[in-house]
Formats: structure tokens, sequence, C-alpha cells
């Protein structure tokens, strides 16, 4: 019902708006976007997603989500015109950067058809992934504003802008040193850096460089975060970067019913009942979730020692495996934790918000992918922060350093190639210990549920994100009435 009276209120001054999205295909990019149009449509705004039809199955959920509203969200499809490679229409089907680049090559082939529907839909603002840089023309020639998303925090985009700005480095790769101009004393060592100068990087880098240089001719960026979760950072992108911007997260917690949780970007690879008694059979916060995402490859070598240090932890434990992964698991450890009852596996796509919020679940081992940061704050649990590419470092510093709710698994390097690899089990057996412990661990859990009531109250009516998404709308409003 309040979703209706949310619509209901605003439908008189906003009905004319209108937002049009288009989201990055990956799913870290992908989900959050689809969630931000259910934000935008319980507001009363008319909202389009933009995307390809190989991608347009994973938003049936989202749109089913908004079918009572004022406007229901809609879908427009474009295709690529050339240059994918072959079978590749998808981030999540990649195998080599290779394949990456030419997805990100053929990209710009979409600025065709992406155009032909602006202008004949004619809409108020387009919110764009990072992945889409040449859309800043698109809005210069419709004369709309360019909102951009780049599907990551206030702290790590300001991290990383220091560290583009300043350059700071250090005499060997594993001799911290300090990123300067920022609200807290951030160490990296170079090992944990992206290694642009790489040729296999180049590409990116190319992409890279005309994201930040699109962000900075855009009308603004939305980030999905909440401002207590980084005040600091937030007004120093803000004030000191100068940048134009709206927290409107966690945008996970539009998700409220189990059905919403289980089939949020994929059909769950794990009935709901045999997850949920599984996690029921548990004591409180007292499993451990493992998950690396939707990118992260695992090598052959870590999965062996995952799997020791968690049957040698004392910990119960949930852990995701991709299911191009599965056949690595070493032989009979499967059947012994189900014997023990110590341990769950999950072959594919897990319902990690179901997890995650289970009162059983007291850690998550995390690539810290900023999606997963932010759900597993959400959720009050406390992490082994497990960096592995992109700007996951950054994330990491910001659960361990910052927010004090983790511990990092030490000594990992930035991998160009997604793997994560390199960590005994002895080190997993430890970190798992931390977080899971009484004393270390319970102070974490502490000040984690501390930022998951914040969380919450952020996005009820009157808490800072819902603020800030009525700032926004009323922006976008004032931009059009120009
Ligand atoms: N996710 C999920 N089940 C899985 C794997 C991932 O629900 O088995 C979701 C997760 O909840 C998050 C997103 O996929 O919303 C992954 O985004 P994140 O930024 O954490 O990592 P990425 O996959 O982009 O590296």
């Amino acid at each position: 019902t309040s979703r209706i009276n949310d619509t209901l209120s605003f439908t008189e001054t906003m009905a004319a708006c209108h937002v049009v999205l288009l989201p990055f295909m990956a799913y870290g990019h992908m989900i959050p976007m689809a969630d931000m149009a259910v934000l935008f449509a319980s507001r009363g705004l008319q909202t389009t997603i933009v995307t390809t039809s190989s991608t347009a199955h994973r938003l049936t959920n989202s749109i089913q989500k908004t079918v009572n509203y004022t406007h229901q969200i809609a879908l427009h499809i474009i295709e690529f015109k050339a240059g994918l490679p072959p079978g590749i229409d998808n981030p999540d089907q990649i195998i080599s950067n290779e394949h990456m680049y030419g997805l990100l090559e053929a990209l710009s082939t979409l600025q065709e058809p992406f155009e032909q529907f602006v202008e004949k839909s004619q809409p108020d603002c387009i919110v764009v992934d990072m992945f889409f840089p040449w859309t800043t023309e698109t809005a210069a020639r419709f004369n709309i504003p360019r909102i951009a998303f780049n599907g990551t925090g206030f702290f790590p985009m300001c991290v990383s802008e220091a560290m583009r700005l300043y350059q700071p480095t250090s005499s060997s790769d594993s001799e911290p040193f300090v990123v300067p101009h920022l609200p807290h004393e951030i160490k990296l060592t170079r090992k944990q850096l992206p290694q642009f100068e790489a040729e296999e990087f180049k590409v990116f880098l190319k992409v890279l460089i005309q994201a930040v240089e699109a962000e900075a001719k855009s009308y603004g960026v939305i980030f999905n975060s909440f401002y207590e979760l980084e005040p600091e950072y937030v007004h120093h992108y803000r004030e000191v970067l100068k940048r134009k911007s709206w927290h409107i997260g966690p945008v996970s917690l539009c998700n409220k019913s189990t059905e919403d949780k289980l089939e949020r970007g994929k059909k769950s690879a794990i009935d709901e009942h045999v997850c949920l008694k599984w996690l029921e059979s548990k004591p409180p916060s007292s499993v451990i979730y493992v998950s690396f995402g939707t990118i992260v490859k695992v090598s052959i070598s870590q999965l062996y020692n995952i799997a020791i240090g968690l049957e040698a932890c004392n910990e119960n434990f949930i852990w995701v495996i991709r299911n191009d992964q599965e056949t690595f698991i070493p032989e009979g450890f499967e059947a012994r934790m189900q014997v023990k009852g110590k341990g769950l596996i999950i072959k594919g796509w897990a319902p990690q918000l179901l997890i995650l919020e289970h009162e059983s679940v007291g850690g998550f081992m995390t690539h810290c992918g900023w999606n997963s940061v932010l759900e597993g704050v959400s959720s009050g649990v406390a992490m082994v922060a497990w960096p592995v590419m992109a700007e996951q470092f950054n994330n990491s510093k910001l659960v361990t350093d910052v927010l004090q709710i983790g511990v990092s698994i030490r000594d990992v390097e930035w991998s160009a190639d997604s793997t994560c690899e390199g960590v005994k089990w002895e080190a997993i057996e430890r970190a798992v210990a931390r977080v899971m412990g009484a004393k270390e661990g319970d102070n974490m859990r502490m000040r984690a549920q501390e930022l998951k009531n914040k969380a919450n109250k952020a996005v009820e009516k009157g808490g800072s994100s819902y603020s800030d998404l009525t700032t926004f709308i009323e922006n976008i409003k004032a931009f059009k009435s120009k």
C-alpha cells in the first residue's frame, strides 16, 4: 500500500517526467539499475529501460513489481549493430579479456538505435551506465540531462579520483603509501592497483578514461549508497571534487518479499525451502556466506584451499560456486559437509539477499563488489574482505579501515584477468575465525547492525536516500522547465 500511496502523492506533480535508463549488461551494474527503475516508478516517474533482447528477460521481475503503479516500467529493445565476439552478448559469458574488449567496443554500436529512441520518446533525462560515454553526445543533441551511474560508492570514487589526480606511489610493490587529500588516512600498495600500463589492459583503460571525461560533462552522478554509510565522502565528492550527485540506496531494499529476493537478477539455483530450512537449522550468526560475485573466477588451487579452509574452521558455511567451476570441488567434500550439516554448496545463482538477511548468517566472505558490500552492510553482517579486481580494493578499505566491520585477507594482489588465487587455507581459516568469533567478530557485527538500521531508515519516507531521490526528481523537473 505504501508503494501505491507514494505513487499517488507524486502523481500530480510528476506525471509528465520521463526517465530513460541504459544499464550495462553485467549483473553488478544491471541489478542495481533495475532496482533503481523500480524506485523511480514507485515515485510516479514514467520509467523506460533500454536494453538488448538478450538481456531483456532479466528485467521481467523488476517490471512485474510495478504493475500496480501509475506508470509500469516500460522496456525498449535495441540491438548491437556489429562487432560482438561470436556467442557473446553479456559480460557473464565472457571467458577472456579479448571477449570483454570485443563487448566494450561493440557498445558504441548501440548509439544510433538509442538516439533514435530518445528522439522519438523525448525523455526528460537519461540515466546511463559509465560504459556508455557516448551518451554525453546524446544528452547534448537532445538537450536533456545525462545522469551517470558508476555502480559504485562515494568512497571508492574519491579514492580513484585522488589516485588519478595525485598519483601517489612507493618504492616497492608491497610498501604501503597514503592516498593523499582524503578525509581518512587510506593506505594502498602498488600490488593493489590496476595495472593500467599492461598491454592487455589498453582497451579497458581507454573506456575508463572516456568514462571519467563523460562523468565530468554530465549533469550529475547517481549513487547506490546512503549518506550515513560514507558521510565524509559524500561531502568530499560534492564539495571538494565539485560534482553534483544524489544517493538513493541501498536500492536492494526495494526487494521486500521473499519472491523479490529469490528471483533478483536470475532464477535461484537452489530451492527456497531447502535453503531456508538449512539456514533455520543453524543458530543465530553462526553461518558464513562465501561468494565472489558474477565476474571473478576462482583458480582451481584456490577452490581447493577455500574448501580445506572452510572444512577446518569451526563455522557453518554457504559457499556459492559458479556453475562452470563446480567440477573442481575436491572429491567427497560436498558429501562430507552434507553429512555433518556444516556446509551448503550452491552451484550457480544464489538468492544472495535472502541468505544475507537471514539471522543465522553472521559473516560474509566477499570479493567486495560494491553491491555485495552494500548488501552485506544492509544485512548487518561482518565481512572477510577479499578483493580481486576493478575498484574492489578501494571498497575493501571502506569495509575494514573506515567502517571497521570486516577484516581483509592479507597479501592479495589486483588481478588483470579477474582471478582469485594464491591464498592458503590457513589464512582463510584465520580470517573466518576472526570475523565469526565472539570478541572481534561481535564488535564488527554490532557496528554492522547499526549501519543496517541506518540503511533501512535512509530509504524510508523522510530518510536521507528518500529525500535525495526527491531532490533528484525536483532537479530534473527544474531542468525541464528551463
Ligand atoms: N548475486 C546474486 N547471486 C549470486 C551472485 C550474485 O544475487 O549468486 C548478485 C549480488 O547480490 C549482487 C550482484 O549479483 O547484487 C553482484 O554485484 P557485485 O557488485 O557484488 O559483484 P560483481 O558481480 O559485479 O563483481
